[in-house]
């Protein structure tokens, strides 16, 4: 079946040429590849294509108009390379009018010497106490700025930008090529003035003409409290300048928190271990623990287990968002005696004979080892 040219172009079957031409533009601009990246819209645009080829062809339309379709293998079209040289292109010099420079163009054109500039990012070294209670840190950014000398113009004083002669100021030139597909015009930024469309003839000496230099500054920034390792910081407009004294990228500040000697953390909550001794394990104790900001006295219940942990609510991280702090977790080691005198054994030794608790006198039976030998082999 023959496709519905007109319907594609969205015209009535009595439509003028004109008509058909301002319907074609309309379409082509709105699904031109290089407005409209959807791989749907290339699909319209070469239906568009192929509808103006064909109605704005007198010949190709009247077989339109007979039922039949000029552009199906065998219907009756001009091949390629066909007579007046006319191809699947044909109208390509339309498009190209409207995209580049045409009456309703303006899409590309020569490209703008002044352009955003870049965002850029530094790592930021802060101990647990700042990055917990917030901080103001110097930090030194080496950054282009805008050039003073020029005020980013780029030109030298009294100078002004002239238009480049080798595309007359459009940025790109033209080039057009027959080929077996027929006439292809195909447009490139002009190497003269790399696509600017002007030339700068007296650039400025403090810049060479890219209205920026480099410098290294010193700036102040805030870090709020509660702030975690690998989190950036944001600083609108701190970052590179961009080319012609463009607009300035942003400037992200990583926050790397060094290792604490005695907190770790985990999220808002911090970590520490204390040591306490088997006896006040056992007796339970006071202990005064050194906190991040302050110092805080806790018992120890007596009987408490080895690998126990005590729970300092809000002595951990303030949270960044919103109110309140993180806990911090006191892990108890509780430590055994490692030597002791002949007093304290034979004390230990009483203490465990009143509590029923048979401990062996490794000196004396040659050792652990031995005994678990002996109690295998049916010996007392
Ligand atoms: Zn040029
Ligand atoms: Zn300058």
């Amino acid at each position: 079946m023959a496709r519905d040219y007109y319907g594609i172009l969205g015209v009535g079957r009595e439509a003028s040429d004109d008509e058909i031409k301002r319907a074609y533009r309309k379409l082509a601009r709105q699904f031109h590849p290089d407005v409209n990246p959807d791989p749907e819209a290339q699909e319209k645009f070469k239906e568009i294509n192929a509808a103006y080829e064909v109605l704005s062809d007198d010949r190709k339309r009247q077989i339109v108009d007979l039922g039949g379709d000029p552009l199906a293998p065998g219907g009756g079209g001009a091949g390629p390379g066909g007579p007046g040289g006319a191809g699947p292109f044909v109208g390509f010099q339309d498009i190209m009018d409207a995209f580049f420079g045409g009456a309703a163009g303006g899409a590309r054109g020569p490209r703008p010497r002044t352009r955003p500039g870049a965002d850029a990012i530094l790592r930021l070294e802060l101990d647990l106490h700042e990055t917990a209670f917030g901080v103001e840190a110097p930090i030194t950014v080496d950054t282009a700025v805008l050039c003073t000398t020029c005020s980013g113009a780029g030109t030298a004083a009294g100078t002004h930008l002239a238009t480049c002669e080798a595309c007359g100021g459009r940025g790109e030139v033209q080039s057009v090529q027959r080929t077996f597909l027929g006439q292809v015009v195909s447009a490139r930024p002009c190497t003269v003035c790399q696509g600017y469309g002007t030339t700068i003839p007296h650039p400025c000496p403090t810049c060479a003409g890219d209205g920026r230099v480099r410098t290294r500054r010193s700036l102040t920034v805030k870090i709020p409290a509660g702030v975690e390792d690998g989190m950036r910081i944001r600083l609108a407009q701190q970052g590179e300048v961009g080319p012609g004294g463009g607009t300035a990228g942003d400037l992200y500040v990583e926050i790397h928190e060094r290792p604490h000697d005695v907190y770790s953390r985990k999220g808002d909550d911090l970590h520490c271990r204390v040591t306490v001794p088997m006896t006040a394990a056992a007796l339970g104790t006071r202990l005064t623990i050194k906190t991040l900001d302050s110092e805080e006295t806790v018992d120890v219940k007596a009987g408490t287990q080895p690998g126990s942990t005590l729970r300092l609510r809000a002595r951990g991280v303030p949270h960044l968002r919103g109110t309140g702090r993180g806990d911090l977790y006191v892990h108890l080691d509780v430590r055994t005696p490692t030597k002791l005198d002949a007093d304290q054994e034979k004390m230990l030794r009483d203490f465990a004979k009143t509590r029923g608790e048979e401990v062996a006198e490794l000196s004396k039976q040659g050792g652990f080892f031995s005994r678990m030998r002996d109690a295998f082999n049916g010996h007392p």
